[in-house]
């Protein structure tokens, strides 16, 4: 998958779903217990509709590998939910991956969802997306009203040039999260948006608030710190990136 920067996520979101889904089934690589959220039993998967500089995945996301190991929603949810039970964790997710690329990927989404949530009556699922599907496609949020499902929206930028450079992908494509959040607000959706504080000054991210403001986003905004691996500070380099002081 060459790409050439910035691309049309939504082709890429395409791309990337026939490459990560058999069926019901979707590539995946780890299943683990993670620390975040105070601890979270965490799939690892592979696709995304971005490609963003500091994704800590970035080589599996860029070019997804030609054999891969697929899980059946049932698999995933069994490993999850056999996590959660081995250390007392309420809290679940899938990352490392964009969960929604098409309706292949968002069925199996529901199902892992559905199952988690009939057999742990305390679960709570966070998903962990960057919202355009949810945007471009306005059918999807109804689809997600599960009571118990938080959802984090990674904005990727302040304003459509910053969410360009970011994230990789066009620059018109920053309105999808924000209509992705409104709509889910609209529809009693618990969800917030998030983005890395590290490559925003202050009056940025005073700017950001106001635009969530008028786009009638009334959810706290989350700031991200910035993971420094080596390879992600590489790779901001060269897409021109640099962390504020
Ligand atoms: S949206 Fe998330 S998974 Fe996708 S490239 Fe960006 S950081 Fe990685």
């Amino acid at each position: 998958m060459a790409l050439s920067l910035p691309f049309d996520p939504i082709q890429r979101s395409e791309e990337a779903e026939k490459c990560v889904m058999r069926g019901e089934s979707r590539m995946y690589h780890k299943f683990r217990a993670a620390p975040y959220y105070g601890g979270i039993a965490t799939a690892d998967a592979i696709g995304c509709s971005f490609l963003c500089a500091y994704c800590w995945n970035y080589g599996r996301n860029e070019n997804p590998p030609r054999s891969g190991n697929f899980y059946s929603p049932e698999d995933v949810a069994d490993r999850l939910l056999e996590i959660s039970r081995r250390r007392n964790y309420h809290l679940f997710r899938i990352t490392g991956s964009e969960p929604i690329l098409g309706e292949a990927s968002f069925q199996h989404l529901l199902k892992v969802i559905e199952i988690v949530f009939q057999e742990s009556s305390e679960a709570e699922f966070v998903l962990e997306t960057n919202g355009l599907m949810l945007g471009y496609r306005e059918d999807l949020a109804d689809r997600l009203k599960f009571r118990n499902l938080l959802v984090r929206v990674a904005i990727k930028g302040v304003d459509p040039a910053s969410f360009e450079k970011i994230a990789g992908v066009r620059r018109e494509f920053f309105s999808c999260p924000l209509l992705a959040l409104k709509k889910m607000e609209s529809l009693g959706v618990r969800a917030w948006p998030a983005v890395m504080e590290d490559f925003f000054s202050k009056a940025e991210i005073d700017a950001l608030k106001k635009t969530l403001r008028q786009n009638e986003i009334r959810a706290e905004l989350e700031l991200e710190c910035l993971e420094p691996y080596p390879f992600v500070l590489e790779n901001m380099r060269k897409r021109g990136l640099s962390i504020r002081g």
